[in-house]
């Protein structure tokens, strides 16, 4: 396997390349999910690369940047028997060699960044795509693939794509979930065993707000209060769930093709998002 710390190393790698290139970005901590999108980009292009990075851009104080879990000696081996052979790790002065206070910042439109999970993290959106727009100038991939998981952020980097014109080809990835709904992250293990247990219930209300909008024209926002009081009843604290086009990220007053259910919730210490399409 060949693991690149440097840039310079992985653009001479990148140069005499034969064939066509595949990125999938994470933050490591591996899981079932990240593998499906390295299984989905060998389908798509000759060569996959995967990058791991803890970016400290798109975390705001106080969340858990500090305890996010790093484990490069687990991934490295989950890539292995995945069949990945390319692997980007930098560290920090390899990304922000002049520190991160005072930098370039790439900043995604306000209408799709500042809603959702963008009211809560103010600058989120903004550090991923900085982070973004640099692994893609260093890699310089044909195809960059992303889950569906973080559907918000599939959707202001496709804008950050088209407004800045990266020649860059978006595969989206669907969800990957455990066998009772909970979509796999690399936050899931922060959950006890009560909270895992409880944690499946937020995609369980999400199937059922998708149900229950698709058969009535119901307002979203009344089905969302009652919903919401369902889950803090079970121990979430509700951070949103919302109705929204799955492309503008614009609230709608009832359900129609494209839309889709939105979710943030907290469980205890740990933060859980979630979203489902309404298949009209
Ligand atoms: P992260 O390491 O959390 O930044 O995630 C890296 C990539 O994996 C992002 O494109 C995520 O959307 C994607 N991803 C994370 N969890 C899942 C999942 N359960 N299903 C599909 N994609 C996922």
């Amino acid at each position: 396997m060949a693991i690149f710390k440097e840039i310079a190393g992985l653009r001479h790698w990148r140069q005499a390349l034969k064939g066509t290139l595949a990125l999938v970005p994470t933050m490591g901590n591996l899981h079932a999910g990240h593998l499906a999108l390295v299984r989905l980009a060998a389908t798509r292009a000759d060569h996959v690369l995967v990058s791991i990075y803890v970016n400290p851009l798109q975390f705001g104080p106080g969340e858990d940047f500090d305890r996010y879990p790093r484990n490069l000696g687990s991934d490295l081996q989950l890539l292995g028997e995945a069949g990945c052979q390319n692997v980007f790790a930098p560290d920090d002065n390899v990304m922000y060699p002049y520190g991160r206070q005072d930098l370039a910042i790439v900043l995604p439109p306000r209408s799709l960044s500042s809603v959702l999970c963008g009211r809560s993290r103010p600058g989120h959106f903004a550090g991923v795509s900085t982070v973004l727009s640099k692994l893609l100038h260093m890699v310089a991939p044909e195809v960059l693939v992303l889950g569906e998981k973080d559907y918000q952020q599939l959707r202001v980097v496709q804008r950050l794509l088209e407004d800045c014109n990266f020649a860059v080809q978006l595969l989206p990835a669907p969800i990957q979930r455990e066998a009772d709904g909970l979509a796999y992250s690399s936050r899931n293990q922060y959950l006890s065993t009560e909270e895992r247990r409880i944690a499946p219930l937020l995609f369980q209300h999400l199937q059922e707000l998708v149900r229950r909008s698709k058969e009535s024209d119901a307002d979203p926002a009344l089905l969302a209060q009652a919903t919401r009081a369902s889950l803090e009843l079970a121990g979430f604290v509700v951070e949103y769930l919302e109705l929204r086009d799955g492309t503008s990220l614009q609230s709608l007053p009832r359900a129609r093709p494209g839309a889709r259910w939105f979710a943030a919730a907290r469980l205890g210490r740990t933060r859980l998002i979630d979203n489902l399409a309404i298949d009209l």
